[in-house]
């Protein structure tokens, strides 16, 4: 299909409230929602790298500019007919994942509007829904914290992550487990550490961990083989792996036992489903990620979600999680599967940005034709 028109708009979504992690805090999240158009057919993407590059080098202002100025003038009146010729186009540009996932996410949209398949079909998914687990950010108290664990246990979630960082660690997980002595918890560090922190690290051990998320440098793999080798917690990689290459290099070197992967951080739909193939094929099982995106982008992470090597619930969140009003429409929901746990359920159509709320929401706009 020919890409006849690209529209981008920088977006900033107000939370319900501050979202708390090892690198800051976001009180809205800046996305980039883009639309391909080929004939009468329009199929949107988005890329979220947030306001400022602290969760990786991208920002959202930055991507914005990326992709108006160098990525969309390179497929602007391109016959593409798969996401591996799309980033063929783009290849010449590096890294930019989250700039190239904005347009992966609009040519795979585009691409199901075109054939009237679902998204998760294309993907090559063989299941329609997958099970989610429950996620918490650095709360004001552990009192906070503990009653919003109790309620997603009590909610049938499968596990719950935990954010955890330098004042928000042991004793925050020592009060977790005695409440749940043998509930599925996972933390995420998103690069807070250093491997002179082995210690605690070793400490944490005793708390029975399915994992621990990014522990080490966003762009490390060697430091996190070390770390792994001395641990019994599994290490799981999120930052650290953007492309298939560093997912093979982190199964050669050892550097993790799962991997988390996000359509945005890896550049998109076409990437994500290259590096879950590259970790099946070296025996890592994965799950998904999410940015905090509308549902527009939430829907990308789900349809993936169903791919047979996520094996271990994701990161998706109902719309109501985060915001009083998606800026898509329908905002994503969660659902029961029929063992009651909360699960995500492939789309037929994909959710589109609402025109006025897009207008309201909008920081930076532009039209390349
Ligand atoms: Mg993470």
């Amino acid at each position: 299909m020919k890409i006849e028109r690209i529209e981008l708009y920088h977006v900033a979504m107000p939370l319900i409230y501050p979202w708390r992690t090892a690198y800051g805090e976001d009180a809205a999240i800046h996305s980039l929602l883009c639309r391909l158009s080929s004939g009468s057919l329009d199929g949107w993407g988005e890329g979220t790298p947030f306001a400022a590059p602290c969760y990786s080098p991208e920002w959202a202002g930055g991507i914005f500019a990326v992709v108006r100025d160098w990525l969309a003038p390179a497929i602007l009146g391109k016959d593409i007919e798969s996401g591996a010729q799309l980033g063929e186009h783009l290849c010449i540009y590096k890294g930019n994942p989250f700039a190239k996932a904005a347009l992966d996410t609009a040519w795979w949209s585009l691409s199901c509007k075109l054939t009237g398949k679902p998204l998760h079909a294309a993907l090559g998914a063989t299941r329609d829904e997958a099970p989610v687990g429950a996620d918490f950010g650095v709360m004001d108290s552990i009192d906070d914290l503990l009653e919003s664990v109790g309620a997603a246990v009590q909610e049938g979630f499968p596990r719950v992550k935990l954010k955890f960082r330098p004042g928000w660690d042991v004793p925050m997980l020592e009060a977790v487990r005695r409440q749940h002595p043998d509930f599925t918890f996972h933390i995420d560090c998103n690069s807070g550490y250093r491997l002179c922190d082995l210690k605690l690290f070793r400490e944490i051990d005793k708390f029975q961990l399915a994992m621990i998320e990014q522990p080490l440098q966003y762009d490390d793999l060697i430091d996190h083989a070390r770390l792994q080798s001395q641990i019994q917690t599994p290490v799981c990689l999120d930052e650290s792996i953007t492309t298939r290459r560093h997912a093979q290099q982190a199964a050669a070197l050892k550097s993790c036992r799962y991997v988390n992967i996000k359509p945005g951080r890896v550049g998109g739909l076409t990437n994500a489903v290259a590096i879950h193939d590259a970790c099946r094929d070296a025996g890592i099982p994965c799950w998904v990620g999410s940015m905090l995106e509308s549902s527009t982008g939430a829907a990308f992470c789900s349809a993936l979600g169903m791919l047979d090597n996520f094996t271990y619930p994701g990161d998706i969140f109902p719309s109501s999680r985060f915001y009083h009003e998606d800026l898509s429409d329908p905002p994503l929901e969660l659902h029961k599967s029929s063992g009651g746990i909360p699960s995500i359920r492939g789309c037929e159509q994909l959710p589109e940005p609402v025109p006025a709320r897009l207008e309201k929401l909008t920081v930076e706009h532009a039209v390349l034709r």
